[in-house]
């Protein structure tokens, strides 16, 4: 077509010049020859013009196939893309039935095609109803929602729920007409229930499955909540299991475990399923009882609960018996939030330990100003070295045989203003809590070294000094060195040094103690185990550690006349203990009686009132240059 024009202006040229040539020629010629050649010209574009629109007719019938093929092609790719897609792909009719459904979609939910074609999509995958998902799919249609995405849960054909996020379009025509919805779902069951697990721990003690402190938190803050709003009652228990750190070094750590989850069962089965049971860690745990509406209702559970963790539990093959102690508070009387009733559940706690263990107390008004009072002597302890209050006693002991005094005990005094005169018994436990003993026992050992020096340089060279411990100073880690340099600071020999400690402080960590223990023992101090027969310690572990001396605890000597089983033990002690090379002490002796008991039974030293009170470095300096006779002592 292009070239039409172009022959026709070659005709137009051939005309003029073939018109010019015969005009000079011959002029009547002339108009015939030039009708001639311009028809001539005509026909020739005619020819060529049909010859072209034949050609192009052809070429867009190959165009018009291939274009065919190529959609045929991509139809079939888009065919693969929807069936091999793992994302589940439905094409939905406008009133929302399933016109298409891809593989992934029916795997996904256990259906096969013709299970789901020709239903309604709200049927078997929409988790809300029909009503519901109209208004969806008018709102796409209305153009009020480009995009309606939900997370939702549906069923699969066994039965089985999954997570599913789901995404639902309009898909409009060239005529911007509605003509389908696509509907895209996507399984999360997976991320769910890794997001389930994760919250799962967030909330959870990992050991015991139980509710940890954040729970705890959580749930108490929701039913301080409904409780004010109904006035209800509540219960908050605190426990703690006793010396469970004894039985958890005894048994190893992984049957501490085995023993700590059936614990947790133990009180997850004691309360009901609308309370709550939380760990948090170690041995300590929490109980809140809901609606409560009568104080003895809360005692009957307490109870309940010691009598079922006091049930033999068997852990890798061993029968282990283990106590609880619980401390209860009640809301609204005892607190009206979550941190007042844990604190008075505490201190509750803290009285029942004090009562013996195994037992249950309830919150009293009493404990907070208990409490008070002892912040108060422990902000006065705390100053106590600094003023110079502390000083010490000193009490001998005295072999049987030779009537001599072998050695003096050093004992704590502490004078104050406000408190006046206070024996250590009371000190020595709000000292170990506070961390306030390291100092004040390093004190201690310096002045007591001290003061043997003095009476060494005075004469009396055999003398030892015997030292008290407190199980803080065991687990210091710097202790055998601390004893070290005293010794050497006074140049006194590591013999005339005798540690104290009892049973119970070697059981609170046995390990760890005995690892001091030993050391002490190479650096040739002496080691007394003191209070015997008070605690739990096998006779056997004496000669292992190859321990010095014993001290029969005062509680056996006070009954050695009046009952014979007091009697009977002392005797075997003083047998046992003789066998094994160790030396025997009997302390609080303070009768005629007792001491010639002792003599019988073979006892090696005694110390106690029957020679004399516990005196002060001058008293004492003056009894060892003038002991009395025993038998002039005032009995
Ligand atoms: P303990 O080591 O068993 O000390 C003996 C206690 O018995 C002393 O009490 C002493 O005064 C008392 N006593 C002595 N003879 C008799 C007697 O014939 N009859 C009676 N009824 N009692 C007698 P104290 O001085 O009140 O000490 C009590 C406890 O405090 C000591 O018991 C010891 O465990 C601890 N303690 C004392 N001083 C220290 C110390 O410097 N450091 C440490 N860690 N603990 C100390
Ligand atoms: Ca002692
Ligand atoms: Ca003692």
């Amino acid at each position: 077509m292009k070239r039409t024009p172009l022959l026709i202006i070659v005709s137009m040229i051939l005309v003029l010049v073939t018109n010019s040539l015969f005009l000079l020629i011959k002029p009547e010629i002339t108009l015939v020859l030039s009708l001639t050649v311009v028809s001539l010209g005509l026909a020739l574009i005619l020819a060529q013009q049909a010859m072209q629109e034949k050609k192009s007719v052809a070429r867009l019938a190959l165009e018009k196939q291939a274009t065919e093929v190529k959609l045929q092609e991509q139809e079939g790719f888009f065919k693969t893309i929807f069936d091999y897609t793992h994302t589940g792909v439905a094409i939905l009719q406008l009133d929302g039935t399933l016109l298409k459904i891809n593989k992934a979609l029916c795997e996904m939910l256990g259906y096969s095609e013709a299970d789901l074609l020709g239903i309604n999509f709200y049927q078997y995958i929409y988790s809300e109803d029909q009503e519901k998902l109209d208004a969806v799919l008018r709102q796409l249609i209305e153009r009020k929602n480009k995009l309606y995405q939900a997370e939702q849960q549906c069923f699969q054909k066994n039965g089985d729920a999954i997570w599913i996020i789901l995404r639902l379009s309009l898909v409009r025509d060239n005529q911007d007409k509605p003509v389908n919805f696509i509907v895209q779902i996507q399984n999360i069951t997976l991320q769910k229930k890794a997001e389930e697990r994760l919250r799962h721990m967030a909330y959870h003690d990992p050991l015991t499955g139980l509710a940890n402190r954040n729970k705890l938190e959580q749930f108490i803050s929701h039913i301080l909540a409904s409780a004010r709003r109904h006035q209800q009652g509540f219960a908050l228990l605190f426990l703690d299991l006793d010396s469970f750190k004894n039985i958890n070094d005894t048994i190893g750590h992984d049957a501490g475990d085995l023993l700590l989850q059936v614990i947790a069962e133990r009180l997850h089965n004691s309360v009901r399923s609308t309370d709550m049971v939380a760990r948090l860690g170690g041995d300590e745990f929490v109980l809140v009882i809901t609606d409560v509406k009568k104080t003895e209702v809360v005692a009957l559970i307490a109870q309940k609960i010691l009598d079922n963790i006091l049930k033999a539990i068997m852990v890798t093959g061993q029968e282990i018996y283990i106590t609880t102690s619980i401390g209860i508070s009640l809301y609204p009387f005892d607190g009206q939030n979550m941190q007042t009733l844990m604190k008075n559940a505490d201190l509750a706690l803290y009285r029942a330990k004090e009562h013996g263990r195994n037992n249950y107390q309830f919150y009293t008004v009493e404990m907070t100003s208990r409490a008070r009072e002892k912040m108060d002597l422990q902000n006065a302890l705390a100053h106590a070295l600094a003023k110079n209050e502390f000083f010490l006693h000193y009490q001998p002991k005295m072999e049987l045989k030779t009537q001599r005094i072998t050695g003096i005990e050093a004992l704590l005094r502490w004078k104050n203003k406000e408190y006046g005169m206070t024996t250590p018994d009371e000190i020595i436990s709000l000292a170990e809590e506070t961390g306030l003993i390291i100092p004040v026992s390093a004190w201690i050992l310096r002045t007591a070294c001290k003061q043997l020096k003095q009476w060494h340089q005075m004469g009396f060279t055999s003398l030892t000094m015997a030292v008290n411990c407190s199980a803080r100073q065991f687990k210091q880690g710097t202790f055998t060195e601390e004893v070290s340099q005293v010794m050497t600071q006074f140049d006194l020999p590591a013999r005339a040094l005798e540690i104290e400690i009892t049973e119970t402080l070697i059981m609170q960590d046995p390990e760890n103690t005995l690892r001091v223990l030993y050391a002490l023992k190479d650096l040739g101090v002496q080691i007394a185990i003191d209070d015997f027969g008070t605690g739990y310690w096998s006779l056997g572990n004496l000669r292992r550690l190859s321990v010095d001396k014993i001290k029969i605890d005062k509680s056996f000597i006070k009954q050695v006349i009046a009952d014979e089983t007091s009697a009977a033990i002392t005797s075997a002690i003083i047998a046992m203990v003789n066998k094994l090379g160790i030396i025997s002490i009997a302390e609080g002796v303070e009768t005629k009686e007792q001491y010639h008991f002792l003599i019988r039974e073979g006892c090696t030293e005694i110390q106690g009132y029957y020679i004399t009170q516990p005196l002060s470095d001058e008293m004492m300096t003056a009894f060892l240059q003038h002991p009395l006779p025993v038998s002039e002592t005032v009995t």
